[in-house]
């Protein structure tokens, strides 16, 4: 089983529901970027306030912020982990390398997951979450196109990616990817 994943995808594939899930069955530490930025707005802690419009745009937070959020937790960590909603560009790919470099770990898979333009729309207009409406849904598809897509061919390269169809029930999609996992 592999125990270093990185789930990539735009908004709305699904990414939080499967990480959430593949991590308790697995006993993997999940770490979704956006959640804990999440509960940081809802602590209206110095960091969640610098982040809360940002988000609210559907923009990316600064990557400085970001990173310091995801070395926090993987420092001192020992187990296995899955980072879902992180890293969203080339830098943050860049700064999660040399963190882990520094951790002697390593990244064992790229979870991609795909699901078309009209679907991923219609499932974040059904989630009702505060940057879920529509002009800022369509934002967030944009600066996933321009910032994360990137992503996609530098995990290529390294032979770590692997395209999941991000369609069907919840169960389906979990066995496609826990097949890629083991
Ligand atoms: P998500 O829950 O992954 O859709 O993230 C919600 C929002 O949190 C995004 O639209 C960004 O504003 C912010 N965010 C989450 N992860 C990151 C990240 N890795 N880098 C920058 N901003 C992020």
């Amino acid at each position: 089983m592999k125990q270093r994943l990185l789930f990539l995808g735009p908004p709305g594939a699904g990414k939080g529901t499967q990480a959430e899930r593949l991590a308790a069955s697995q006993g993997l530490l999940h770490l979704s970027t956006g959640d804990l930025l999440r509960g940081e707005v809802a602590a209206a802690t110095e960091l969640g306030c610098e982040a809360e419009a940002v988000m609210a745009r559907g923009e990316l937070v600064s990557d400085g912020l970001v990173l310091a959020i995801v070395r926090s937790r993987l420092e001192g960590h020992s187990g296995g982990w899955l980072l879902d909603g992180f890293p969203r560009n080339l830098a943050q790919a860049e700064a999660l390398n040399s963190l882990l470099e520094d951790l002697a770990q390593q990244i064992e898979l790229v979870v991609l997951m795909e699901l078309d333009d009209d679907r991923l729309i219609q499932r974040l207009l059904g989630r009702g979450r505060a940057d879920d409406n529509e002009a800022v849904i369509r934002h967030r598809l944009e600066v996933y196109r321009e910032q994360t897509e990137p992503l996609i061919s530098y995990y290529r390269q390294r032979q770590l990616l692997e395209p999941v169809e991000a369609s069907g029930s919840v169960e389906a999609i979990a066995a496609r990817i826990l097949e890629l996992t083991s």
